[in-house]
């Protein structure tokens, strides 16, 4: 059996998803469109503004119900945002054609830049510090009065450094631009609020639900241009019959590792450091990415290495053999050779990009797992340099 080290790029389901969606196969609604009158159908609905209400009671602050939009998932809610948030800013207010995005967002961020442009907006890239942060002073020198919106992660995906959102968002509305934030990796990992930002993404498979569901925060007011065209569900905003089993073991999911999280933050964070002491004095030439020094601005449960002089991939597949499922850089560029956007953002040179590890996991995996982990790796590296 693996032991499973690839947290964020999708967790495994939780139990309480499981069951939730086993509930739903029983419920006499089942397979109803909520969107129909009879009774089936409004049960349905019932059941899909519940598990609405249940996310949003997890985004913190005033979040209501009304504010969840479903997608189909994280990156269909960070380009529902990027680009009908400025679409619609625009239309409102013609002079706002600049889009600012930083330099470590994710492709389904990042790749909606050729869509912007080709839309004719302008877009500005927002550099992160050598530990892969974005300052607000960064930010500021991006802004002026002709930006729409700014798209700032709250938690990257790859190193797992956690951006101080409160301040960014409130240097973007200083000039009147919107803010949106793709919190996909934060959501319900640390102490959370959407309350700063008007708009922000979530997935429900790394927190321990079904892939194919996630969810779009947009703020009471604030206005967005659909990208789909159907009928009117979720207000018109993204059209399309929703999937009811898959909100309510996305709630399901959301509400467990919630609640997780707020037990093991401290566990998890030992037990990363723990890792990271047992790599690095084991002194085969493993490195961490970012100082531990900057532990404390990290996701709990990740950690990102670099192997100096090999290939990440050569690893993995080695560690992979022995039972150990990692990975290098994020899994949406794991079919690529090219070095880490977010690295290289860093200043990271390319050779050591290229040796990168991340290392992703949450309560259910033990300390005993972690240790057998370690020492597979500093084997796996030991025997790749003789
Ligand atoms: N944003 C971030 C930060 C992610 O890590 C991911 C998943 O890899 C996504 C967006 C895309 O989410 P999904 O897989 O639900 O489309």
């Amino acid at each position: 059996m693996s032991v499973y080290l690839d947290h964020a790029a999708s967790s495994p389901p939780r139990p309480e998803a499981a069951e939730a969606l086993a509930a739903y196969t029983r419920a006499s609604y089942a397979g109803a469109n909520p969107n129909s009158l009879h009774t089936p159908g409004r049960e349905a609905a019932r059941a899909l503004e519940g598990a609405r209400k249940e996310l949003s009671k997890l985004l913190g602050g005033d979040a209501r119900p009304s504010e969840l939009i479903f997608t189909s998932g994280g990156t269909e809610a960070d380009n529902l945002a990027v680009i009908g948030l400025s679409e619609a800013l625009r239309m409102q207010r013609g002079i706002r054609d600049v889009v600012v995005i930083s330099a470590i967002e994710h492709e389904a961020v990042l790749k909606c830049i050729p869509e912007l442009r080709r839309r004719g907006f302008e877009t500005r890239i927002v550099p992160p510090t050598d530990r892969g942060v974005i300052e607000c002073a960064s930010l500021a020198a991006a802004l002026d009065e002709r930006c729409a919106l700014v798209s700032i992660m709250y938690a990257n995906n790859e190193t797992g450094m956690v951006q101080p959102i409160a301040d960014l968002a409130a240097a973007a509305h200083a000039v009147g631009a919107l803010f949106h934030t793709d919190a996909v990796q934060a959501f319900t990992r640390m102490p959370f609020s959407a309350d700063c930002v008007d708009a922000m993404s979530i997935s429900a498979h790394k927190v321990g639900g079904p892939v194919g569901i996630g969810a779009l925060y947009l703020k009471t007011g604030i206005r967005l241009q659909p990208l789909l065209q159907g009928g009117g569900q979720e207000r018109g905003l993204r059209p399309g019959t929703q999937n009811v089993s898959g909100a309510l073991a996305f709630a399901a999911a959301a509400q467990a590792s919630a609640h997780a999280h707020r037990v093991y933050a401290d566990a998890l964070r030992a037990r990363s450091s723990a890792l990271v002491e047992k790599l690095v004095s084991a002194d085969v030439g493993i490195h961490p990415t970012v100082d531990a020094a900057y532990d404390e601005g990290r996701l709990p449960g990740t950690v990102h290495v670099y192997v100096r002089g090999i290939e990440a991939g050569s690893v993995l597949l080695r560690l992979d053999a022995a039972g150990f499922a990692i990975s290098s850089g994020s899994a949406c560029s794991a079919s690529s050779r090219d070095s880490s956007h977010v690295l290289s953002a860093m200043g990271f040179p390319r050779e050591r990009s290229l040796g990168a590890l991340r290392i992703s996991f949450d309560e259910r995996v033990s300390d005993g797992e972690l240790s057998a982990f370690a020492d597979a790796l500093i084997g796996c590296v030991d025997s790749l340099r003789r």
